[in-house]
This record gives C-alpha cells, sequence and structure tokens, in this order.
C-alpha cells in the first residue's frame, strides 16, 4: 500500500490552487512495527508540512505588499537574501526579497523588505516557550535532547542558543515587571482619597416607636397599649380610629 499525503493551498483573489505531496509512506502487512505513523515519519512530516505553508504564506504576502498601496503600481525589487527564522517544526530558510518603494507616490523613500517587517523575530513564539518550559525541569543539555527526540529540530537547538534563549526571555519579563510596577505606581499616585465628610454638629438617634404624653395627663381613652411589654424598654402604641 502506498499512501501519499498533498497540501493543497488555496489563495485569494483568484491565485490559482497549488497541490503539494509532503509525505509519502509505504505499507506492506499489518503489524505492529507497520501499523500507523512512526515516530521519524512524523517529524519529517511536520517538517515538511511546515516549510510549504511558511512558504505559500510568505509568497502571498510578498505579492500583496510588491504593489504601490496608493497607484497599485508594480514595485522594483533591489535583490533577495534569505532570513533564517527557527520554528517549533525546524529551521526555515525563507526568501526575503528588497523593494523600491513607489517613486512616483514616495518620492525618495528608502527600499524596504516586507518579509522582514512581518518577522521582527526570526524564533516563534512556540519554540521559545519550549525551550525555556524544559529548560526550567533540565539541564540545556537533556533539553535539547528531549525536543529533538519529538520534534523535527535536527540543527535548530543547541545548549549554548537555549541558555541565551533564558536569558533573554528572564531580562524581558523584568523589564515588563518593572514597567507595571511603575505604571500601577503613577496610577495610584494619580488617585485622589476618597473625601470623608466632616462630622456633623446635630445628632439624631433613630427609633422604632415612641409615646409622648404631657406632664400631668393620663392617655387619653383613643390611645390604647398594642403589646403587654409594657415593663420592658420596648413600648409601641397606636391610635384608634
Ligand atoms: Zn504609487
Amino acid at each position: 500500500m502506498r499512501i501519499s499525503l498533498q497540501l493543497v493551498v488555496q489563495g485569494e483573489g483568484g491565485v490559482p490552487v497549488t497541490v503539494t505531496e509532503i509525505g509519502q509512506f509505504v505499507r506492506d502487512g499489518l503489524d505492529v512495527g507497520s501499523l500507523g505513523l512512526h515516530l521519524e515519519e512524523a517529524k519529517s512530516l511536520l517538517g515538511w508540512l511546515q516549510s510549504t505553508m511558511v512558504a505559500a504564506q510568505v509568497a502571498e504576502a510578498v505579492a500583496r505588499t510588491s504593489v504601490c498601496p496608493t497607484c497599485g503600481a508594480q514595485l522594483a525589487c533591489k535583490g533577495h537574501h534569505h532570513l533564517v527564522f527557527r520554528s517549533a517544526f525546524g529551521r526555515l530558510s525563507i526568501d526575503s526579497p528588497r523593494l523600491y518603494p513607489c517613486r512616483r507616490c514616495q518620492g525618495d523613500a528608502p527600499t524596504f523588505s516586507p518579509v522582514d517587517r512581518c518577522l521582527p523575530e526570526r524564533v516563534s513564539v512556540e519554540l521559545q516557550y519550549l525551550e525555556v518550559k524544559f529548560a526550567a525541569l533540565m539541564s540545556y543539555g537533556l533539553t535539547v535532547n528531549v525536543l529533538q527526540e519529538v520534534l523535527p529540530l535536527d540543527h535548530v537547538l543547541a545548549a549554548s542558543s537555549i541558555r541565551r534563549q533564558v536569558s533573554t526571555l528572564g531580562r524581558r519579563l523584568g523589564a515588563a515587571q518593572a514597567t507595571n510596577a511603575r505604571q500601577q505606581a503613577e496610577v495610584a499616585e494619580g488617585v485622589r482619597p476618597p473625601e470623608i465628610p466632616e462630622p456633623s454638629p446635630v445628632r439624631a438617634v433613630g427609633i422604632d416607636g415612641g409615646y409622648l404624653r404631657r406632664a400631668g395627663h393620663r392617655p387619653s381613652p383613643h390611645c390604647s397599649r398594642t403589646d403587654d411589654r409594657s415593663s420592658g424598654p420596648h413600648r409601641s402604641w397606636s391610635r384608634r380610629s
């Protein structure tokens, strides 16, 4: 049995569909050793899938930015170079053209590289996460061995680069925490304390009932007590209708 995997890329704006074969597997019979996908095949498949996807994405981005956004003229290319991007699924060499801006709309603006603008960092966030996470649990050398065992990272990782990555991320996190602390202190300084009103010289006491009787007079027959707690501190009277 021969099994092929094809990656179909459907672009936008009438771009023709491209079909790329990224893997082919041969299986004879059925046993434990031949059943399903092998680890090395999976790593190879991930590597091919990553490089094919990245090439398609970069090509579309370059095509989109290679025309003047004002007049639509095609921008001239000064030259090409390759930039290296390290991802969790392999080391990628990406073609990066340098373009002249539109002379008619932008005058003598300097040349630019659209891929450089889109990728200011050359290490994927996921690879940074994996490197730092495993480096926190084991040595840098073991981190390299473990990640290379399950991911297509041959010639991508080195103990020195992981050490440098951990140090860089540590400094970045420290700077971010210092910035947050400074911003919180500035906000706290800008917040006015609540205004507490001055205490009023008038004292008021709320009561739930009472009875006033003019001195020397007994309660009117139109008034009667409504409960028998005459001896206690709580008394309540109601007027008869
Ligand atoms: Zn233009």
